[in-house]
């Protein structure tokens, strides 16, 4: 069965010691905290503090993801991280396909399915966002939006290689904002998404992803998002820069 999944996002924060003092207290509260079984956080700092990060990481409950990736091999490309970096580095997961990439740095869904590709390569896991913004919501163009982001971004994958991926459904109106999707709104996107899993991969496959919801998630809201039947967990932006925030939320299943 899928696992339940909170991953944050800290984004572009946070110097050194605070990145070393927020990690210390999110695995400090865990230690007092029983997480629930089959609950994984996963904590995806900036490039810099990935190494210090791993140090904190473990097997069975808390994972490093990278925030990006090349989606290129090696080579000339200044400036870029592969994917072979980070597996040399032990690190699980990386966030593919944020709104924030895609919209300040030109990411397309082509660019999203060759980061993929580099990442099963290498042994990653993807967390691969998709999502809506405002004026698609409003004419009501969410599910195509996220069925093309789905398709085009995944499905030149095998059965085998998508049972690797997170999928992170994030509303971009919901990112940042303070506005969080309705259980309900959120609930018929995953269903539309795990619906399209089924069509292509079969029932099975389906049933084995964990599908996140993100955008101004908090431990006020978490509780309902995560008990819909198909939210698996969520990708946290700026309440995973809260210790305490974060680990309440990993604890609302
Ligand atoms: C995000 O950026 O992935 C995100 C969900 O941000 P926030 O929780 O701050 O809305």
């Amino acid at each position: 069965m899928r696992k339940h999944i909170v991953a944050g996002n800290w984004k572009m924060n946070c110097n050194f010691n605070e990145a070393d003092e927020l990690v210390n207290d999110i695995m400090s509260r865990l230690e007092e905290d029983q997480l629930p079984r089959e609950t994984l956080m996963v904590v995806c700092p900036p490039f810099p503090y990935l190494e210090m990060t791993t140090d904190y990481a473990n097997d069975s409950y808390f994972m490093v993801g990278a925030q990006n990736v090349s989606d290129r091999e090696k080579g000339a490309y200044t400036g870029e991280v592969s994917a072979e970096m980070l597996e040399s580095m032990e690190i699980d997961y990386c966030i593919v396909g944020h709104s924030e990439r895609r919209a300040y740095y030109g990411e397309t869904d082509q660019t999203v399915a060759a980061k993929v590709d580099q990442l099963l390569k290498h042994g990653l896991k993807p967390i691969v966002c998709v999502g809506e913004v405002l004026e698609e919501r409003e004419s009501g163009k969410q599910f195509e939006v996220v069925q093309r982001q789905v398709e085009q971004g995944l499905f030149h994958l095998t059965a085998e290689q998508m049972r690797e991926v997170v999928i992170a459904y994030e509303p971009v109106w919901a990112i940042g904002t303070g506005k969080t999707a309705t259980p309900e709104q959120a609930q018929e996107i995953h269903a539309h998404i795990r619906s399209l899993l089924a069509a292509k991969y079969g029932q099975n496959v389906a049933d084995d992803i964990s599908i996140l919801y993100g955008g101004s998630c908090k431990p006020s809201n978490a509780k309902e998002l995560f008990a819909c039947p198909d939210i698996d967990g969520g990708l946290i932006g700026g309440a995973s820069l809260k210790a305490d925030d974060f680990v309440a939320i990993a604890m609302s299943f």
